[in-house]
């Protein structure tokens, strides 16, 4: 039996029907944008493996880190112990994030990076002695997995079992082209009533909800009104943070800043999983005091895990070098190029790009659902032609890892192009 044979035997994979999927593939090895399966095909990482590599596959640089780290200190607790790479971690990310953000709380994943931001957005109101328990979020909005993280997730079959059992959300439109009135709108009136607590949103760009894009300025104004209500903003940052947008975080397109930010995904370049929830010094205050509970309970067992912190130094060095910066500038110009190329074939509605990412609509006679027919023959076509795409709907979106080179970047293209005919 080959690996895919013997996956099905016990393993059950995410996000996957089991009874109507294909079965996996097995991927051996990787390099840079590459991974290989084992009947030795080749595949271009065109996702970079859900938005996590940044800088290639069995990064060699990140890899002498953790090997030097794991032979030195692999883990200790961090309740009650601290340690250097954790310590240089906060310095470093304190340094590039915005001048607001100056704690920082560790955890394991996206999904509670985002959990931890909303109990203390909930948290901070209870120890000021108010209780507020609303949370506001946009439609279609995708912040993780876990249950305060997929109450704030506005992708409906993601939740639907779960529904009456998800903390109070208001949902309020994107403040897409066309939509920016309404999007405030809408959040001055769920803010009528005086019970919200937290505004949560992937700054600039909604990535599970294929990759859409708003501007800067209406994501300006909304904080601005939350601001003036009291109520705190929680930019999260995990797919859009270390360079995907162009800027090490989305929100260095802002002028207002949030009060909270979570990062995750690119933090350890696709590593080791790990996730930082970022505040303001007035949300660690309120929580700053005699009174033990007024303490932030929440922890994870390997909470600042010390190789992950190694990875993430890491990942911070290589990003913020010439070289990789000049790669995030050339990947843009390439989407810019296929964009003026793409933008005007029959059938092809929209197209959009900032920073790494591209996405182009489809042409559909009726709305294309998420894991639908049309989505499932442009990923089986991706994956015969040799390119790793997960089309949502009929968007099909392009974020490579950095380095993937020139060659393999046209390659993307010209089966996306080739996938335009077979729909
Ligand atoms: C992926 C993602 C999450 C969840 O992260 P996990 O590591 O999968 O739990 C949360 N928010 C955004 C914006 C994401 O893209």
């Amino acid at each position: 039996m080959n690996l895919t044979e013997r996956d099905q035997n016990h393993l059950w994979h995410p996000y996957t029907q089991h009874k109507t999927s294909k079965p996996p593939i097995a991927i051996t090895k990787g390099k840079g944008a590459l991974l290989w399966d084992e009947n030795d095909k080749e595949y271009i990482d065109a996702i970079a493996s859900w938005w996590v590599n940044p800088f290639g596959h069995s990064n060699t640089f990140i890899a002498d880190a953790i090997y030097k780290q794991l032979t030195t200190l692999e883990h200790v607790l961090f309740g009650g112990f601290t340690h250097e790479p954790a310590v240089v971690l906060a310095e470093k990310l304190v340094e590039i994030l915005p001048k607001n953000q100056q704690k920082l709380f560790f955890s394991d994943n996206g999904s509670t990076a985002v959990e931890v931001a909303i109990k203390v957005a909930l948290q901070y109101f209870f120890n000021k002695g108010e209780k507020k328990t609303t949370i506001i979020a946009f439609e279609n909005a995708f912040h993780g997995d876990t249950f305060a993280a997929m109450a704030a997730s506005g992708i409906s079959f993601f939740t639907d079992a779960f529904q009456g059992m998800l903390i109070d959300v208001v949902r309020i439109p994107v403040p897409i082209k066309g939509q920016e009135e309404a999007s405030i709108n809408a959040l001055r009136d769920a803010l009528k009533n005086n019970n919200c607590t937290g505004f949560i949103f992937e700054p600039l760009v909604q990535g599970a909800a294929g990759m859409v894009m708003y501007e800067s300025e209406s994501l300006d104004k909304l904080i601005k009104i939350c601001e003036e209500n009291k109520v705190l903003t929680i930019a999260d940052e995990v797919m859009t943070g270390f360079g995907k947008t162009g800027r090490t975080f989305a929100c260095d397109y802002l002028t207002e800043k949030p009060d909270m930010m979570c990062l995750s995904k690119a933090l350890t370049g696709g590593t080791i999983p790990m996730a930082i929830t970022t505040f303001t010094s007035a949300i660690f205050d309120a929580f700053y005091d005699e009174d033990i509970n007024k303490a932030l309970f929440h922890g994870h067992t390997f909470t600042a895990n010390p190789t992950g912190c190694a990875a993430a130094l890491a990942s911070l060095a290589l990003l913020q070098t010439n070289d990789m910066q000049g790669h995030i500038a050339r990947v843009n110009k390439s989407h810019l190029a296929f964009q003026k190329h793409i933008k005007s074939h029959p059938k092809v509605t929209t197209t959009r790009v900032l920073g790494v990412i591209f996405a182009l609509e489809i042409k559909t006679e009726s709305s294309a659902s998420y894991y639908g027919t049309l989505r499932n023959k442009l990923y089986d076509f991706f994956i015969e032609n040799g390119v790793i795409l997960r089309p949502v709907g009929n968007i099909v979106y392009i974020l490579p890892p950095y380095i993937i080179t020139d060659e393999q970047l046209q390659k993307v293209y010209q089966v996306v192009e080739k996938a335009l005919e077979i729909v």
